[in-house]
């Protein structure tokens, strides 16, 4: 007889973005399109740009004359060296500190394989619920949460208990906030102290603006001896459905074994990849160097500027109502903090009032009850229609 993973049968709820898909889509076929608009998943609105189209379709051409075969599993060195090129030039990483992959999920959801069972985990609350699943699916029992509150300023404080590891956003999915650079070296030094490993994921690196506010975690002295970075092309080229991503693992970093002895990560997850994938398609690496290019990188920052002026829209309807909302700043997403009730409520009642499907924020964790997430992931056009049907909200508001 075959045995089920018990540890699947602890994860109580379904997953959320499902759910919210499910109510979109109800109203999709209910609806007109121009009168509702979908603030949920934080998918991307606009198409892959023109660099990288062109790019897809050299390579189509070329992988029609000759053969490509199976890629290096660290990635292809023309894509390593544009990422060192666009995100770590100044910065104490080289190209074989990088591990190309399909993007963030898989990196994040695989890297935990190379530490124990018994490893204590801190998770900052709220936040990406793939966190904290993956780690009850493998079976680890000592999981704590890192609360991220408006006292807080939406940064996690160092815990009081030493843990093993850290799983950090920056900026956070979901209340959209970008951590200070004060902050930051807090994290380090603990992490160095404790000797604990940070999985540190910047899946929305690229939308962050403001002055001094670090874009990598490697701007950090020592980071490279504690932290993981995660990166994808999702977000800050359109690839959610194209599917790239990298990590980056510096050669620095070592995990111990029971006796003490250090072992390095790098090799670790060299040896990982190398059993159990073959790696990102050569095509769509090949996009990935379009998105890298001078043309590629121009085009994307229009993209990202424009989600950036549909966030602000949002956000300046909100809070003209009187609404308190974080975020929506140093990324497309908003936390708003409802005026009453609980997070799901608002979920229903902007489904109901304003045709507006976003994200209840207890889905994200204990800490995001009295919060909703809206995506400003959006084009002018559903910015617009946001607002127009945010304003149905007027009877709730503030003042
Ligand atoms: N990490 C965070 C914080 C995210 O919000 C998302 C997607 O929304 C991901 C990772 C997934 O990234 P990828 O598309 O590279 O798997």
């Amino acid at each position: 007889m075959a045995l089920i993973n018990e540890n699947l049968l602890k994860i109580s709820r379904k997953y959320i973005f499902p759910i919210i898909e499910e109510r979109r889509d109800k109203l999709k076929a209910t609806l007109s399109k121009d009168e509702f608009v979908d603030l949920g998943v934080g998918d991307v609105s606009y198409p892959i740009t023109k660099t990288i189209v062109e790019g897809l379709k050299d390579v189509a051409d070329e992988i029609g004359t000759n053969v490509i075969g199976y890629g290096p599993y660290q990635g292809y060195a023309f894509l390593r060296n544009a990422i060192i090129e666009s995100d770590y030039k100044e910065l104490p990483i080289s190209s074989d500190e990088i591990f190309v992959s399909e993007g963030i999920n898989s990196d994040i959801c695989g890297i935990q394989e190379l530490f124990s069972i018994e490893a204590k985990v801190g998770i900052v609350d709220p936040a990406y619920p793939v966190y904290y699943d993956l780690n009850v699916m493998a079976g680890r029992e000592h999981i704590v949460r890192l609360p991220l509150t408006a006292d807080n300023g939406f940064m996690p404080e160092v815990p009081s208990e030493p843990l093993d590891i850290v799983y950090i956003t920056n900026p956070s999915n979901p209340t959209g906030v970008a951590m200070t650079r004060e902050s930051l070296e807090m994290w380090v030094k603990w992490a160095q102290k404790n000797k604990c490993i940070i999985f540190y994921d910047a899946a929305y690196a690229g939308f962050i603006e403001g002055d001094g506010l670090p874009r990598s975690i490697y701007e950090i002295k020592g980071a490279d001896e504690v932290v993981v970075e995660f990166k994808s092309f999702s977000k800050s080229s359109g690839f959610t459905g194209v599917r790239l991503g990298y990590c980056v693992i510096p050669h620095k970093i070592a995990i111990f074994d029971k006796s003490g002895k250090e072992h390095k990560l790098n090799p670790l997850w060299m040896t990982r990849q190398s059993t159990k994938t073959n790696g990102a398609s050569y095509p769509i690496q090949k996009a990935g160097l379009a998105a890298l290019s001078k043309e590629g990188q121009e085009e994307n920052k229009a993209v990202l500027k424009d989600y950036m002026k549909g966030t602000r829209m949002i956000v300046d309807a909100l809070t003209s109502m009187g609404f308190t909302t974080y975020g929506g700043v140093d990324c497309p997403y908003i936390w708003w903090k409802v005026p009453s009730g609980d997070s799901w409520e608002w979920f229903e009642k902007l489904i109901e009032e304003c045709h507006i499907i976003s994200v209840p924020g207890e889905a994200f964790g204990v800490c995001g009850e009295g919060y909703v997430r809206l995506s400003g992931f959006v084009t002018e056009d559903e910015a617009q229609r946001a607002v127009r049907n945010l304003s149905r909200l007027e009877a709730y508001c503030a003042h």
